[in-house]
Parts: C-alpha cells; sequence; structure tokens
C-alpha cells in the first residue's frame, strides 16, 4: 500500500485543558444580559460589568494578568 500516507494525529485531545477548566459565570447565559461581579484574589481588586448578549470576554483585568485569581459571580438574576 501506499507507503506515503500519513497519519495526523487524529485523535490528539486538543480540549483536555478546556474541559478541566471550569466555566465562568461570564461565559454562561451569554444570549441574556447578565451583571458580573469580579473579584482578583491577589491584589484585591474588584470591578463588576454589564455583560451585553453575546459577550463572553473575562474581566481585562485577569486577561492581563493570567497568575492572578480571580472570582467571577453573576450579580442580578431578577432583571
Ligand atoms: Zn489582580
Amino acid at each position: 500500500m501506499a507507503s506515503n500516507q500519513r497519519v495526523v494525529g487524529a485523535s490528539e485531545n486538543v480540549d483536555a485543558g478546556a474541559a478541566a477548566r471550569e466555566r465562568q459565570p461570564y461565559e454562561m447565559n451569554v444570549d441574556e444580559r447578565r451583571v458580573i461581579v469580579c473579584y482578583c484574589c491577589t491584589c484585591e481588586e474588584s470591578k463588576t460589568m454589564l455583560m451585553e448578549v453575546g459577550d463572553s470576554s473575562p474581566w481585562e483585568h485577569d486577561a492581563k494578568n493570567p497568575a492572578h485569581v480571580v472570582e467571577y459571580w453573576r450579580e442580578d438574576d431578577a432583571e
């Protein structure tokens, strides 16, 4: 048979890391507006974000400082 056939790492599990990582509140219910409160346990900064529909981006402080431990929680539930 053809000897130039290549097997390209077909079953490499690229999602392993993402699956192990917990989903954050800002990534959930992106089909509605959410109020997400962020708190950085490393430098004690905090912020309240109003997330628009379709917006699933993290707090920019978290994005800029990957080593910081940032907690998120959803504030609204009524509206
Ligand atoms: Zn921080």
